[in-house]
């Protein structure tokens, strides 16, 4: 992730990430108490290098920081500033860019009054890379909405996305889904889900999920392309009737699935609205023309 070279951005200074330390006696490396970002910087068609969805992203941390009571002292601009000057110092054109606030040296379970921000940066391909996914239905539910600000992109709650995705790794799968404490399916340990069943498409409604940015563009892609959504709860049979499935995240972009719990799906992925939502994504994040077409409409 980083060289001896890397400059990150600490609390308002760019530094050398090989020469910074951080406190062992802090309240975010005891109890997760942190909260994150992932966002993603790509070469656009004119060759401008451009942050997608980068006030969206700032937004969202400062929200799942009030979330859980840690101080957020800066602003959008401020930030977004810094996360350019911090691509150009490392020569970054493309990369995944990772914000943190976390919280001084603490031992109590007291909300914290201070927090700083890191932001750093590297080259990341595809997160779950571009093959379709073989996915199992997680043993382990997303948390308990009640037991957490699961809205919130706290550090802590990654642990239980761990779980999930060690699980299926172990069981020889590519990746898991898990439900929600209902029994409703919710979302990958770190992405969303959407299904398409006879030429219409469907999304869990945020509840029990995180609210994903690239969920929201997936959304408002369909509006644009046309093709009808609904968000609603549905459960694990109802998703294996599926034409097609497929989990987007920044990190992931749009990434179709191959099979769940070893079933496949009704149509080839070439054939799905997924894949031309995969094709509008890329477009849409690389500041591309994109017309939907005419054989796949
Ligand atoms: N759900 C979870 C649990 C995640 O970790 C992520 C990745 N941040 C997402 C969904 C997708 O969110 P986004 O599209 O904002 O990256």
């Amino acid at each position: 992730y980083y060289n001896d070279n890397t400059i990150i951005y600490l609390d308002g200074e760019f530094r050398k990430a090989s020469a910074t330390t951080t406190d062992l006696y802090g309240q975010s490396l005891h109890y997760g108490y942190a909260v994150f970002e992932g966002i993603r910087a790509y070469k656009t068609a004119n060759g401008e290098v451009k942050i997608f969805k980068a006030k969206e992203h700032y937004d969202r941390l400062r929200r799942s920081c009030e979330l859980i009571h840690i101080p957020f002292k800066w602003t959008n601009e401020e930030l977004i500033e810094a996360t350019y000057k911090m691509l150009e110092m490392n020569n970054m054109e493309e990369a995944y860019i990772r914000p943190l606030v976390y919280c001084p040296p603490n031992m109590t379970l007291k909300a914290a009054s201070d927090s700083h921000i890191l932001i750093c940066a590297w080259e990341w391909g595809a997160y779950l890379g571009e093959k379709l996914l073989k996915v199992m239905t997680s043993s382990f539910e997303r948390p308990n909405p009640k037991a957490f600000k699961i809205e919130s992109k706290s550090a802590g709650l990654y642990v239980n996305s761990i779980l999930a995705s060690q699980e299926a790794k172990e069981k020889g799968y590519d990746e898991g889904l898990l439900l929600d404490q209902q029994g409703f399916v919710a979302e990958g340990p770190g992405a969303n889900v959407f299904f398409e069943k006879d030429g219409k498409v469907f999304t869990p409604p945020t509840g029990s999920i995180l609210p994903g940015i690239t969920r929201a563009t997936v959304i408002e892609l369909c509006h644009e392309l046309n093709i009808p959504l609904e968000e609603k709860l549905f459960t694990i049979d109802e998703l294996k009737q599926a034409d097609a499935a497929w989990f987007c995240g920044t990190a992931a972009e749009v990434i179709g699935l191959d099979s769940l719990d070893g079933q496949s799906f009704g149509k080839p992925w070439a054939d799905s609205l997924g894949k031309v939502l995969q094709q509008a994504y890329k477009a849409r994040v690389l500041e591309k023309a994109f017309e939907r077409t005419p054989q796949l409409a």
